[in-house]
């Protein structure tokens, strides 16, 4: 990894690849959430207790940072309704299905880190009303405020990707950065990528978010994949948008992994189940197949950013593809 930016460049090691191909039979099926249909569509749900994973030097939890609705038809691209409202939930009169927008808070070697910012609290109204935006039971700053963490104690933020609901709160409404003593971390050709975006998805870039940062000389420009911190890797894909980082943290162990828009709900673990928002599904398909038999093989907990049901999880195979196993509750 390359560090346009001063600071960082002493953790960063050398780039490497994930090996390992897939070459298993995952078919369309997919073993549904048994419960999901018994949930209500826009239910808020509010986990009965969290865990914090601590394992090697790290501590990790999640945090809520608000609800909201996407259309579940683009949620799940090619998938049909009967499926996917059976592998996730309840789509309401609106064809909206329920999300969250969760950030990792890591913390490690001394830093306060978070991966993600959620959606945007200055947002406007009329935004907030088409994607269903929620701030009643959760926001970045009560969460925070709930896990003890000051937005000055925080060091990193990781920016998975520029997409609205990833970068959105990174910044104030008056045009700060929200953590004033935070180094942002983003890849160089996501930001290219989302100056000069496509009419695909033009719409979920919002330049008013993000541009201040780097503005602001905080924002932390990254080149490829690599050792963010010791145990901390950042790793980009590109099927949903081009270079993407997700965060792989391990102590040799014990793996997280925060795949953000690869697999946003634990029902997208499954390799048909991509979503319509993607640039190159075809892409994303490699990506998923490549990546699954490290994940189930080495028994990672998969962290969901967008599932609204639930937070972590390890993922099995089944005879008919794979399915969720032990699931974690993270969330304060
Ligand atoms: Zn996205």
């Amino acid at each position: 990894m390359r560090s346009e930016s001063s600071g960082r460049s002493e953790h960063i090691s050398p780039k490497y690849t994930v090996k390992g191909l897939f070459n298993g039979g995952f078919g369309r099926n997919f073993d549904a959430k048994s419960d999901a249909l018994q949930r209500s569509p826009l239910e808020r749900f509010i986990p009965m207790n969290h865990q914090e994973l601590q394992f090697g030097p790290f501590s990790v939890s999640l945090l809520e940072t608000c609800r909201f609705g996407l259309d579940g038809g683009a949620m799940f691209g090619v998938v049909p309704k009967t499926l996917w409202e059976r592998a996730y939930a309840s789509a309401d009169e609106r064809n909206r299905i329920p999300m969250a927008a969760k950030v990792l808070l890591v913390r490690a070697h001394g830093r306060t880190i978070l991966v993600d910012t959620g959606n945007c609290p200055w947002m406007s109204p009329k935004l907030r009303e088409i994607y269903d935006i929620c701030f009643d039971d959760h926001s970045i700053s009560g969460s925070l405020a709930r896990a003890g963490v000051d937005a000055a104690q925080v060091t990193d933020v990781v920016l998975t990707h520029l997409h609205f609901d990833h970068v959105g709160g990174a910044m104030l409404e008056t045009g700060e950065p929200r953590f004033p003593n935070a180094a942002y971390h983003v890849q160089k050709r996501q930001l290219d990528w989302a100056r000069a975006a496509t009419e695909k998805d033009r719409a979920s870039f919002m330049p008013e978010m993000f541009e201040p940062l780097v503005g602001s000389g905080r924002m932390n420009i990254v080149d490829g994949d690599g050792e963010l911190f010791p145990g901390m890797y950042l790793e980009c894909v590109h099927g949903h948008t081009q270079s993407m980082q997700t965060v792989r943290l391990s102590d040799g162990q014990t793996t997280v992994f925060f795949p953000a828009d690869l697999m946003p709900t634990s029902a997208h673990i499954s390799v048909p189940y991509g979503m319509a928002y993607d640039n190159f599904p075809l892409t994303t398909i490699d990506e998923k197949k490549r990546l699954l038999p490290r994940i189930i093989d080495e028994q990672w907990i998969v962290v969901f950013e967008h599932d609204a049901l639930r937070d972590a999880g390890r993922i099995v195979r089944t005879d008919r593809g794979v399915a969720l196993g032990e699931e974690f509750v993270l969330c304060r």
